[in-house]
């Protein structure tokens, strides 16, 4: 077996499967690793064939390319979930989703990560961008991240506490360095916490469930494991019940997208959208992408769309606020190369 033919490395992937956006040609390469093992047999891989590795979670914030770069090894870290409890700590693998923390917090009554239920995407891209739902930052609970530095990786798993992560408002110091997260330690304000109690999940998880992208999939899965649990009086799960509202009626599900598109620039004192919407930019459309119709900070894949679509609307909001505000709005999207 050659090192390109490790069991967990396909060829020929439409990488569309696995970004939330449905977007993106076929990988030449694309990994799928499920435990730490596997994740350095596929970098071993990857530098001995000359290939450049790209990490990345769920694809929930991020465009790939219409025609992806044949020296690139792409690697999702989706397959590796992992919880423990460790002294007080819980130990996370950075493919853990966030959303699964939030069901953790359901089954053993703390509500410690409400704010992360059907927010997409895993544990290693909200540490990237520093994911938040209303006022609550992933960077709250977490107390030290693992993470390799692939510039130098014979140094092997580092570690760095969350005072020198750097983070900020949607920043960390892993937007400016080429470091692949492994996993985290997360603080917990409430206990007990019984990760084992996690099981039927994480067993649902294994089959693959979640394994393609579809926002659709995505929020019917979490909403059934909310309703497996608790009953739709039950009053614990009202602030659950809020979020799945809330989202819900933002239209967050209906069409892949890759949520907002850029950061909000608090200087300005209001959010990216509503400048949008000032300049009535909710609706237009360039190919099969639009400016969502109900958030201007929002560009929808309405069926077929293409990267360069949706890079297309990216400028005309750009330009469009520069023009009228004077700033070039910044795009919390990731544009892969
Ligand atoms: C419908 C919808 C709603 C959303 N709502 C919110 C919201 O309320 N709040 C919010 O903050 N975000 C929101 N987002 C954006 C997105 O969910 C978050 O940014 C999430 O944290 C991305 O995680 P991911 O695993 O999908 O990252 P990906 O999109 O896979 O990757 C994003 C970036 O992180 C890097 N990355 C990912 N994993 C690793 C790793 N292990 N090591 C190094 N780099 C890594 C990638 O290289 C890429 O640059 C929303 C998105 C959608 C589609």
């Amino acid at each position: 077996m050659t090192s390109m033919e490790l069991a967990c490395i396909q060829k020929d992937q439409p990488l569309s499967r696995y970004s939330t956006y449905e977007i993106g040609g076929n990988a030449r390469f694309l990994a799928l690793p499920r435990k730490d093992t596997d994740v350095l047999e596929v970098l071993e891989a990857a530098w001995r064939h000359g290939l450049n590795p790209l990490f990345f979670g769920m694809g929930s914030n991020l465009l790939f390319p219409d025609h992806p770069n044949p020296d690139t090894l792409f690697i999702s870290t989706r397959s590796h979930i992992e919880i423990t409890l460790n002294q007080e700590r819980l130990h996370v693998a950075a493919g853990t989703p966030m959303s699964l923390l939030a069901m953790m917090g359901a089954v053993v009554g703390t509500s410690d990560f409400d704010f992360c239920f059907l927010l997409p995407g895993t544990l290693g891209g909200g540490i990237y961008m520093n994911a938040k739902y209303f006022s609550s930052h992933i960077s709250d609970y977490i107390d030290r991240v693992y993470y390799v530095d692939l510039d130098d990786p014979r140094q092997g798993i580092r570690t760095i506490s969350v005072e020198q992560c750097e983070f900020a408002y949607k920043r960390s110091i892993f937007q400016r360095k080429n470091w692949f997260i492994v996993s985290a330690d997360l603080k917990l304000k409430q206990f007990p916490v019984r990760p084992e109690a996690l099981q039927p999940f994480l067993a649902e998880l294994d089959s693959g469930i979640l394994e393609n992208s579809s926002l659709q999939v995505f929020s019917n899965f979490y909403m059934r494991c909310l309703n497996r649990l608790k009953q739709e009086d039950d009053p614990t799960a009202t602030p659950l019940r809020g979020i799945i509202a809330d989202r819900t009626g933002k239209m967050h599900f209906e069409y892949p997208s890759c949520g907002s598109v850029f950061k909000n620039n608090y200087s300005i004192g209001e959010p990216i959208g509503k400048l949008a919407d000032r300049l009535n930019l909710r609706g237009t459309q360039h190919g099969n992408a639009m400016i969502s119709p109900v958030h201007g900070n929002v560009i929808q894949n309405r069926g077929g769309a293409k990267a360069e679509d949706v890079i297309y609307l990216i400028r005309i909001v750009q330009e469009s606020i520069d023009k009228h505000f004077g700033f070039v709005p910044e795009a919390e999207v990731v544009i892969v190369s």
